[in-house]
């Protein structure tokens, strides 16, 4: 079938087959078919959705596009977890070192940040030295010696995901559940992990805004996971709010380190916990109570703070800085946001402060753009809390003194103060198995 077909077949509401949809996409990968048709296509599968079975070949011809990892000489059970995007979501940095410490392996990809949310690259990368191109034998050695180790996804891993990536984002099709679903595991699935917690976000950070469509895409990416014969759970986790005090690269690391050290935020913390229990519980290392008392065991202990510095040391970063976290470079320049009214905050525009953060140097704007480490927010406030006029609500940080007045504006012009406190949201709001 010509591509002109496959795009008409679906515009018009039918099933695509499994033959169809791996032919469009080895033909798009191979350039044989133009980025206007996989625009066209991309939008018809954004109006008219994908039964679970065109969602499962989509995924499945992403997985096939490029090479297959097989981590032959890592030795035991491998976990990983996903988040599918969120602003100031650190856990990774978090959560993979107390998996670790508790025996588990964690042979983790991760991308970098996209749009207005962050990415674990980008965070690791804002320490000095860390490399995160390890060849696979530098990545097998160091997972079997540490327990660990973080890198960037390399570039013949699921290449159908990254050209489809780059056009959605230009053509307004990322907010689409089977595209979603299709992009995460199929480089999830390309990566062969045994074990994987995905962590959904809802709310207004999120790609997915409402909680229901946030629970498809997740049942959508369990199913998916069920199909390829991987132990798949998901949490569905609010991001209404930044996670966290800290937007932004060197700052959400040392927010990280401080709750392994047990000073972290209570929402960051209380997620951390949950999604390492998840993750230690689908790798078959006891009940939901047994492994959340391992997980705060090993954050009390030191133990999962040492294998985050034994994976820095191990990847070329200086593991003082985990034990010293004041070596970070600092911004050259910060401003306090104070709060422009007495009360509440309501409620905040959530994926507005992730571009704040970007606006500071944290994010890019392009590709191409290169990430300030230094720069980003630390919030005083967040929503629920009670705030005075005048009083500092965040601090911004940025390496150009220029670049304060429009994240100021854009952070002011996403937080609603009102005279009434708000219901607290749950932080998790369900589990999906
Ligand atoms: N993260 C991904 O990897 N892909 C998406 O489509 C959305 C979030």
């Amino acid at each position: 079938m010509r591509p002109y077909e496959i795009i008409k077949k679906k515009r018009d509401g039918h099933e695509l087959s499994d033959t169809e949809i791996r032919a469009f996409i080895a033909g798009y990968v191979a350039g044989e078919i133009p980025d206007y048709q996989a625009a066209a296509l991309c939008m018809a599968i954004y109006f008219r959705g994908m039964t679970p079975a065109e969602t499962a070949s989509l995924t499945m011809a992403i997985r096939d596009s490029g090479d297959t990892l097989h981590f032959e000489g890592i030795h035991g059970l491998r976990v990983d977890k996903h988040s599918t995007g969120g602003v100031g979501d650190k856990t990774s940095l978090a959560v993979a070192p107390i998996v670790a410490a508790l025996g588990v392996k964690v042979a983790k990809m991760s991308g970098r940040g996209l749009g207005h949310t962050g990415g674990t690259v980008d965070k690791l990368e804002a320490i000095t030295g860390f490399r995160t191109d390890l060849t696979t034998a530098e990545f097998e050695t160091i997972v079997n010696k540490v327990g660990i180790a973080i890198v960037g996804q390399s570039a013949d891993l699921a290449p159908a995901d990254k050209l489809l990536y780059a056009l959605r984002d230009v053509t307004a099709t990322v907010d689409s559940l089977p595209l979603i679903a299709s992009s995460i595991m199929g480089k999830k699935l390309a990566a062969d992990d045994d074990c994987i917690l995905l962590d959904v976000k809802t709310g207004s950070g999120a790609f997915m805004k409402s909680e229901a469509d946030s629970r498809a895409l997740a049942e959508a990416m369990v199913d998916i996971g069920r199909r390829a014969g991987k132990r798949v759970r998901a949490l569905i986790t609010d991001m209404d709010r930044p996670l966290g005090n800290a937007i932004g690269n060197s700052l959400e690391v040392i927010e990280a380190i401080e709750t392994l050290n047990g000073r972290g935020p209570a929402d960051f913390t209380e997620l951390c916990v949950a999604l390492a229990t998840h993750m230690l519980v689908i790798s078959d290392r006891g009940t939901v109570e047994e492994c959340e008392a391992n997980v705060r065991r090993v954050m009390a202990d030191g133990s999962a703070l040492d294998t985050f510095a034994a994976m820095v040391k191990a990847q070329g970063g200086d593991p003082e800085w985990i034990y010293h976290p004041e070596k970070f470079p600092r911004a050259p320049y910060s401003r306090e946001v104070p709060a422009p009214a007495d009360g509440y905050i309501v409620s905040v525009d959530c994926e507005g402060y992730g571009t704040a953060a970007l606006l500071l140097g944290a994010g890019r704007n392009r590709k191409e753009d290169v990430i300030d480490p230094a720069a980003g927010i630390l919030l005083h406030a967040k929503t629920g809390d009670a705030v005075k006029a005048g009083q500092p609500m965040a601090t911004l940080y940025a390496s150009r003194e220029e670049l304060l007045d429009g994240a100021e504006a854009k952070l002011l012009a996403s937080t609603v103060i009102g005279k009434d406190k708000p219901a607290a949201r749950p932080l998790i709001v369900g589990v999906v198995e």
